[in-house]
């Protein structure tokens, strides 16, 4: 496992190329696409297009520009829907992702006093325990009866079973952000309706990493931001996923905005609400252009690549980078994401076991290296199949052994 034999793998890799077609700051190790994806290089002109038509046409540019504004946002969905395995009908892109989990909550999360309890996994992503222990809140509930946490090496079917008739939603990080672990989605779907519980997913570490099929899994409802492994940009816009079995059903409480109104008639500006089928129902504003542009820009590259041949380099970039380090740095670092390529995306948990972690992170970082850290002693590092290869992964692990010894 040579720094040669790592170049002739990036050598033999059918997605090498796309390497080439994003930025990347200068002398780095760029291992933390989990994070914030790099910039595709052909974000900047779908930007300045549309900065180009607004200072060509302004208003005129909502009919009028080379890609309307009015139905921009309508150019994103089928390629997000492939990227989680949807119907375009399905998936919208629209606010941030905490926006989305609070709107999705809004229309499935309806507490009764026999059924109020929310299931989500240890360490969840804090903004999803913040919103979802304010939703609790919001209702009249409270956490301490209402919050379920299941932990990562426990059985999530087990945890369902014992709740029953109580869990009125179930809402895991489909991947989670901490550990990189994979929750099967689709037993935890079908096993989630058994017990009459809506089932939905925080999906940020999973969009665009690891393989969905939120239709044919029958999730309820899920959201995802589009700026980690999706490269849409910092803040970029977010989607969301409702299954078409809810795409007409107005007994759902929800949020509403004109932008989510009937196209036919929302210029006619009536005070009655009726809703567009499917997930579009759930916007409210006009989108953001000009954050829409990068993310469009990205989608496109994935819809080239496609998820299967995307998923086949990351299963064997994250191998190399496991075997790499157990290789290398064995006794002193200790891997915290599962094992097995079906319960793990492109992130790998590094434990540092001797030491200063802390001191190792700076040392790694000053060499150039980009991942993170997570307290107390947590190397987050993810190999981004899209622009990543097998030198990176080599530098990496052995920069990061210098940096324990
Ligand atoms: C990254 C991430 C977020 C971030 O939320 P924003 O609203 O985009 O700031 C939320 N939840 C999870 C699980 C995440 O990984």
């Amino acid at each position: 496992m040579t720094l040669d034999d790592a170049k002739k793998l990036d050598r033999d890799d059918p997605l090498a190329p796309y390497r080439e077609r994003f930025h990347r700051p200068e002398d780095t190790v760029y291992l933390c696409g989990h994070s914030l994806g790099l910039q595709p290089k052909s974000a900047a002109a779908k930007v300045e297009e549309e900065l180009d038509d607004w200072k060509r046409m302004g208003v005129r540019g909502h009919m009028g520009a080379r890609r309307p504004w009015m139905p921009y946002h309508e150019l994103l969905a089928e390629k997000g829907a492939r990227v989680v395995g949807a119907m375009p009908s399905e998936v919208v892109h629209m606010n941030t992702l905490s926006v989305n989990v609070h709107l999705l909550m809004v229309s499935f999360y309806r507490p009764t006093p026999e059924r109020h309890k929310i299931l989500i996994e240890e360490h969840a992503f804090p903004s999803d325990h913040y919103a979802v222990a304010s939703q609790i809140r919001f209702h009249g509930f409270d956490p301490a009866d209402s919050l379920v946490i299941v932990g990562l090496d426990e059985d999530v079917q087990e945890v369902i079973d014992r709740e029953g008739d109580a869990l009125a939603l179930v809402w895991l990080g489909g991947v989670n952000y901490y550990s990189g672990h994979v929750f099967d989605m689709r037993a935890i779907s079908e096993h989630g309706h058994k017990v009459g519980a809506v089932v939905g997913f925080d999906l940020a570490h999973g969009a665009g990493n690891v393989p969905l099929a939120l239709h044919d899994w029958d999730v309820d409802c899920a959201a995802w931001c589009t700026y980690k492994y999706l490269n849409g940009g910092p803040g970029s816009v977010a989607a969301a996923f409702v299954h078409e079995r809810h795409a007409t059903r107005d007994d759902l409480p929800r949020f509403a905005g004109w932008w989510g109104h009937d196209k036919e008639t929302r210029f006619k500006m009536g005070p009655e609400f009726k809703a567009i089928p499917g997930a579009e129902g759930w916007q409210l504003s006009n989108p953001p252009i000009l954050s829409l542009a990068p993310v469009l820009a990205s989608l496109e590259m994935f819809d080239e690549v496609g998820m299967d041949a995307l998923r086949t380099k990351s299963e064997k970039l994250t191998r190399y980078f496991e075997e790499l380090i157990g290789r290398e740095l064995a006794g002193r670092v200790d891997i915290v994401t599962p094992r097995e390529p079906e319960r793990r995306g492109a992130q790998l948990s590094l434990r540092i076991l001797t030491g200063n972690g802390r001191a190792a992170f700076d040392a790694i970082s000053a060499r150039g290296v980009v991942c993170d850290w997570r307290e107390p002693d947590v190397i987050r590092a993810a190999a981004a199949p899209l622009y990543n290869g097998f030198e990176d992964v080599h530098r990496f692990a052995n920069i990061l052994k210098d940096a324990i010894a």
